[in-house]
């Protein structure tokens, strides 16, 4: 196969909201930007989410980035890194607002302030008392935001390659990266994207769940690429669990439902979050609300015939509230659980919705390893951001809306480093190792000549129904440890899938097999990390490490406040300290607690 060439200032892999906020940085700045992505744009998971975008505008109620940080901090268990949190805090009104001038069509208070509305986690001074912060388009806040995003980008002349997957990046002998290779969908074809500067934005991995929230695209392709190109992944025993997917369907029903006064409710009608979390109530942090409806369903409070999920309740609210802040949400619940909210409460149970960990990258979007002694030594290159990096930002577990912030902030961070390096002198077009294209191409030959192989539909079966025995809401020693010789198992299995039918040999085919690969990593790396993590922390709870005096929700600081590496050759672990100052002198850290609601 003749491998084409194709040469670029800086190429972005992933056309979500990371993406098209970093490749307008780069647009603007006048380079020659490619972007690639496995679907139009605006079909990017960025499109579905519904809550909204945190920034502590204070439109509504009081608020300062202070509050902000200290609650993303106590969100994340202290797991977050305090320089990176501070950073996406304090920027988080300007990239809102610069949004705003873009065309988002926010929707508006009576005064024409953009509307705000409140969310779990996020409170008044200091977890005292929820806050709106949240600021919404209705509940279609991603696909307004998408939809502005790539508008400007259209008037930037950014060049897209639309329904191209990315296979491999390419790294020279000093390990510095210089691009990728990428099939073309329509045709077949491979090509090397020859870039200065290489951004990463593909977006989460929640298909490596059978019960997700998340698009059949997010599957975790470049996680799996940079760890196939010997990068670590930091984190990815940390998965979020959403309270609320219609019971089923898996289908996400936003927070924004509970931020406008929804109330869950178990068998007896009771309204249990008041047992659980006294203050917040609803509005605890997922992880807290997820654990808290499981127990209730297996200590057999569920609902319906099998007691096997909660309702979600707004029955109280008018339908004129309903109608005009929540009209996506009815229609998905009148669609997928056949229940219209105005009459009735919704069937929900939590379901997989976020990867926190990913890509290790700092706050500049630079992706970061461990060299010389140096734990974040920046890898020459590389840059990435949103769901796909781990800034680290959410820790332990995200706050709601601030994952559509950490597009807009660390995208357009990333943006501005490539821009500087490339600006500067430190980054140019070093050459092309020879062997650039040949992993990828090995990868395509093994699907269509390979005979007596494993069929990919049923070794992803395999994988999502190991993740969701072994890796699910609570963990269990015994489990976890099964399952990480399960998915090796499974791994295995993966190295030698095959399309079957090799008369028919679509590309759409030959996507879901390369895209199996990536999950695999996705997969083994969450199963190892989180058998290895002996302690309780935001949405990693143990049987074995229960709530006690010594150790406070299961949480063990003296040993495991340190972030976790993944590394895929010899399925290897290491870890890296958490950064627990802030960046600017004056900022005083948010020091350890216990966290409660
Ligand atoms: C249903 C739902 C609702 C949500 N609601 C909210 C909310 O209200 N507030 C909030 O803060 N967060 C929310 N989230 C989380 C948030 O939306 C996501 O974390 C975020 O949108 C991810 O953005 P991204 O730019 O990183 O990736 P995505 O938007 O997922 O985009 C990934 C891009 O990468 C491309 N891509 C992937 N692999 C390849 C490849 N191999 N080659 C080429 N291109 C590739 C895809 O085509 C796509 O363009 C929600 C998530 C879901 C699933």
């Amino acid at each position: 196969m003749t491998v084409a060439k194709r040469t670029f200032d800086a190429v972005i892999v992933g056309a979500g909201g990371a993406g098209l906020r970093a490749a307008l940085q780069l647009s603007e700045a006048g380079l020659k930007t490619a972007v690639l992505t496995k679907v139009f744009p605006t079909r990017s998971h960025t499109v579905a989410a519904q809550g909204g975008v945190a920034a502590s505008l204070g439109n509504s109620t009081e608020d300062n980035w202070h509050w902000h940080m200290y609650d993303t901090v106590k969100g994340s268990d202290w797991l977050g890194d305090q320089d990176a949190i501070e950073f996406m805090c304090r920027k988080a009104n300007e990239v809102v607002v610069e949004l705003e001038h873009y065309g988002m069509p926010f929707d508006r208070t009576d005064n024409g302030k953009i509307y705000q509305r409140p969310f779990g986690g996020h409170s008044q001074n200091y977890g005292q008392s929820p806050v709106s912060r949240s600021c919404a388009a209705a509940d279609r806040t991603g696909h307004a935001m998408l939809h502005a995003l790539y508008q400007r980008n259209v008037r930037a002349n950014t060049q897209f390659f639309v329904e191209w997957i990315a296979l491999d990046l390419i790294r020279d002998q000093d390990g510095d990266v210089v691009g990728v290779t990428a099939l073309e969908l329509e045709t077949g074809e491979v090509s090397i994207f020859h870039a200065k500067a290489t951004i990463f934005a593909t977006g989460g991995a929640g298909r490596i769940f059978h019960s997700s929230t998340n698009a059949f695209i997010n599957t975790g392709d470049g996680v799996g690429m940079a760890a196939r190109a010997g990068i670590p992944l930091e984190d990815m025993e940390f998965w979020q669990f959403h309270p609320t997917g219609v019971a089923g369907a898996g289908v996400l029903i936003t927070e924004g439902v509970r931020g406008e006064g929804g109330i869950l409710r178990n068998a007896a009608g009771e309204r249990f979050m008041e047992r659980y979390a006294p203050n917040l109530k609803d509005l605890a942090s997922r992880d807290v609300v997820s654990r808290s409806m499981v127990t209730e369903i297996n200590e057999g409070r569920g609902c319906g015939p099998d007691k096997d999920h909660v309702l979600l309740d707004i029955t109280h609210l008018s339908p004129e509230t309903i109608m005009k802040r929540l009209p996506g949400i009815r229609e998905i619940s009148i669609q997928f659980a056949g229940v219209d909210p105005i009459k009735a409460p919704i069937p929900v149970v939590p379901t997989c919705h976020y990867q926190m960990g990913g890509i290790p990258t700092n706050y500049k979007g630079q992706v970061v390893v461990p060299k010389d002694g140096e734990p974040n030594a920046p890898v020459v290159g590389f840059y990435a951001a949103g769901e796909c990096a781990c800034a680290s930002v959410h820790g332990a577990n995200r706050l709601g809306t601030n994952s559509l912030l950490d597009l807009l902030v660390f995208g357009k961070s990333a943006g501005e480093s490539v821009v500087e390096d490339i600006q500067s002198g430190n980054l140019s077009l070093k050459p092309l190792p020879a062997d650039a294209a040949d992993a990828s191409l090995a990868r395509i030959s093994r699907l269509e000549n390979q005979t007596g192989g494993e069929s990919v539909a049923e070794v992803g079966n395999a994988m999502r129904r190991t993740m969701q025995k072994h890796a699910g809401v609570f963990r269990f020693n015994t489990l976890l440890k099964e399952g990480v010789t399960a998915i090796l198992d499974v791994a295995e299995r993966s190295k030698r899938t095959e399309i079957k039918d090799k008369s028919k040999v679509w590309n759409t085919a030959r996507m879901e097999a390369l895209e199996l690969d990536n999950l695999i990593e996705v997969a083994k790396a969450t199963m190892v990390s989180a058998e290895a993590r002996k302690e309780s922390r935001g949405a990693h709870v143990r049987d074995d490490a229960p709530d006690t005096a010594e150790f406070p929700n299961g949480r063990n600081d003296n040993e495991w406040l340190k972030h976790t590496l993944w590394y895929r050759e010899g399925n290897r672990l290491d870890y890296k300290p958490v950064t627990m100052k802030p960046l600017s002198h004056d900022v005083e850290p948010i020091a350890l607690a216990k966290r409660t609601y």
